[in-house]
């Protein structure tokens, strides 16, 4: 099936790409031009479908093969901080921030409290939008966070998230691992099953 993945996160398609291989996997950017969605939903779920309903409206009539637009719309919480960022993760330090902004600012948020280390969580969701239909599914991947980056590896506030049962952060432990157990590894595993009723 082709796979349109309505987003322009690098890191995300490059985690979706490699998890789905036995899927043909392109950015909307392959079709057609970078464009910007409003994300006003109040739930990651809002979020994801009007991304992928956006894509979907502009591309369809320009494929003649069995597609679906998959997005993907996820962010940290950290509930001792009151939740926060959650849906706002990828403006958290405002409109046009880096992802390294807005580490910093997380990191800033967690030391002018004195707090070291706290429980954290992602949370993925994605809408598959399809021309048989809308469907969404979650995943999660419970941690810590910790006042302070360590590792380059994966993208976001992943040098800063140690997950469940490790003790190096995201960006110290290799991308097979995270594979293994990220949000967006078991949102895909639903959205895999979705994909497979779709034929
Ligand atoms: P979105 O593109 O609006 O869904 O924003 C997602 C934001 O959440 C990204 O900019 C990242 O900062 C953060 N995020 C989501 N998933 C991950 C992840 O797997 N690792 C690190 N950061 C993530």
């Amino acid at each position: 099936m082709k796979l349109i993945l309505a987003s322009g996160n690098k890191g995300k398609i490059r985690e979706i790409a490699a998890y789905c291989r036995e899927h043909e996997v392109l950015p909307y950017t392959d079709i057609i031009e970078k464009f910007n969605v409003i994300e006003d939903g109040t739930t990651y779920r809002e979020n994801a479908l009007r991304k992928a309903h956006a894509v979907f409206d502009k591309v369809h009539e320009q494929l003649y093969e069995p597609f679906a637009v998959l997005s993907d719309d996820s962010g940290i919480t950290v509930p001792l901080l009151g939740n926060i960022p959650g849906i706002y993760s990828a403006r958290f330090a405002g409109e046009n921030a880096s992802d390294r902004d807005n580490l910093q600012k997380l990191i800033n948020m967690l030391k002018e409290k004195g707090i070291r280390r706290t429980p954290a969580y992602y949370t993925a969701a994605m809408a598959i939008v399809t021309p048989k239909g809308d469907f969404t599914v979650h995943g999660w991947m419970h941690g810590e966070v910790i006042d302070k980056a360590r590792g380059d590896k994966g993208f976001g506030y992943d040098p800063m998230f140690i997950p469940e049962g490790f003790s190096q952060t995201l960006g110290e432990l290799d991308h097979e691992i995270k594979e293994k157990i990220s949000h967006r590894t078991k949102a895909l595993d639903l959205a895999k099953i979705v994909i497979s009723t779709l034929h």
